[in-house]
């Protein structure tokens, strides 16, 4: 019989070292908001595969549609011949991204290649190279968006300079000392002592950081990025792939900022566990790039289309929307009761069902140590959590938003019990 422990011994026999894991847990099955693991341990899953999973495990519509997707054919190549659910989901969320202005998109398979295609499009675009990015942002680890994350280690770590062209400013964090204005001071920094703004193609951000620790930039923050676009003729590309698809109780993010992005990038939840992204954005803008210039073998792939309009059409049946604000209410109830009997946790916060908790020492300083110990004692009680953030020190949670209440309460007893445990 096969056991976590010595599969694990084979993985690190035969994986590359550089892949993380976080769990020493090897999945066998799962089912909306639950995973077993080989020996047959069933566990709450409040990480959904790194927010993959807004619509839970193999959603019953979801496995229906790519079944019938399978029987038809699963690969053509969208340039080589097209099929229409490719289109279809175009047309969809060209009319779900926010933007009162006429929208196209592209397909392409992972969040990291949606945002290496929205910086190729906004250079193509604008003519200019430069690109404007955020501390503590995470856009990936192709070589373009490894310049782009704001965290050097442990993604670009040991392998040299990443591609050059991208300017940091600050991330507005009151928590960590950075206030709105400092923001902005740091983006006018950029443009006083590092490139002319008429050099800077694209200011890209997350809506709310989604590895760098669940902080949620304002409208207001969000209309003073805008406006500063505008006055330079510099693109506002929104980075919606952990935002994305419902989670934040919008289906995109930006449609609370009061303001639209030109370019919107999307991946994880929008397909529900099958690899597709893109990027969506004004129609002039996205056919800046001549035929040719877009694309890859198995972008747009069939069956991860016809996933995701699956998932649009489970959001809507299922009024997902409005689950994720409950559950966000709920998670964020019971994480303020737990962080009124303790003091490490500093803040509690979040947009929608997009919901951290925030763990300082008693001295003032962020509790990696900590954050670490309660994500594996709550494994060791059945609960699966991510934790997040520049220092370490943030749990963040990602349950489907198709789990019940019940299930949700579970999860937070199980988190409640091991704070009272861990000291
Ligand atoms: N952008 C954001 C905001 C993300 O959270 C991630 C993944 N964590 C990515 C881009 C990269 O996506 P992928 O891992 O699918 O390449």
């Amino acid at each position: 019989n096969k056991t976590n422990e010595s599969l694990m011994q084979r993985r690190h026999a035969a994986v590359a070292r550089g892949v993380g894991q976080i769990h020493p847990i090897f999945a066998q099955r799962a089912e909306n908001a639950t995973v077993w693991d080989v020996e047959g341990r069933q566990y709450i899953d409040f990480a959904g595969g790194i927010a993959v999973l807004n619509t839970g495990h193999r959603h019953p519509k979801v496995m229906d549609a790519v079944r019938r997707q399978l029987d038809q054919f699963t690969h053509t190549c969208f340039q080589v011949l097209a099929y229409e659910p490719y289109v279809e989901l175009c047309e969809r969320l060209n009319a779900m991204v926010p933007g009162d202005f006429e929208k196209k998109t592209l397909l392409v398979t992972t969040g990291s290649e949606a945002v290496e295609n929205a910086v190729k499009i906004a250079r193509a675009a604008t003519g200019r190279a430069g690109v404007i990015c955020f501390t503590g942002g995470y856009h990936g680890r192709t070589m373009m968006t490894l310049s782009m994350t704001g965290k050097v280690n442990p993604y670009a770590a040991g392998m040299g300079l990443m591609p050059g062209g991208v300017y940091r400013a600050q991330y507005p964090c009151p928590i960590h000392g950075v206030s709105e204005d400092d923001s902005i001071a740091s983006i006018e920094r950029v443009f006083k002592n590092d490139a002319e703004p008429r050099d800077i193609a694209a200011i890209v951000i997350e809506p709310v950081q989604g590895e760098g620790g669940f902080y949620a930039a304002s409208p207001a923050f969000m209309q003073r990025l805008r406006e500063l676009c505008d006055l330079h003729g510099i693109l506002l590309v929104a980075d919606e792939v952990q935002t994305g698809a419902g989670r934040t109780g919008t289906f995109f993010a930006m449609e609370q900022m009061g303001v639209a992005p030109d370019l919107t990038t999307f991946a994880k939840s929008i397909a529900g566990g099958f690899p597709v992204a893109g990027v969506c954005g004004r129609a002039e803008v996205m056919d800046a790039i001549a035929p040719g210039g877009l694309g890859g073998t198995y972008a747009g792939n069939p069956l991860a289309c016809a996933a995701a309009l699956a998932v649009i059409d489970v959001f809507e049946e299922e009024n997902l929307l409005a689950r994720s604000r409950k559950i966000g209410e709920l998670i964020s109830g019971r994480l303020s009761e737990i962080a009124s009997e303790d003091k490490r946790i500093a803040d509690v916060r979040g947009l929608g069902a997009m919901v951290a908790c925030e763990l300082f020492t008693n001295d003032g300083h962020p509790h990696a140590e900590l954050t670490a110990r309660i994500v594996a004692a709550a494994r060791e009680k059945g609960l699966i959590l991510l934790s997040c953030g520049q220092y370490g020190n943030v749990i963040r949670i990602l349950v489907p938003l198709t789990a019940t209440d019940v299930e949700v309460q579970q999860g937070m007893d199980i988190l409640s019990a091991c704070f009272r445990e861990q000291d």
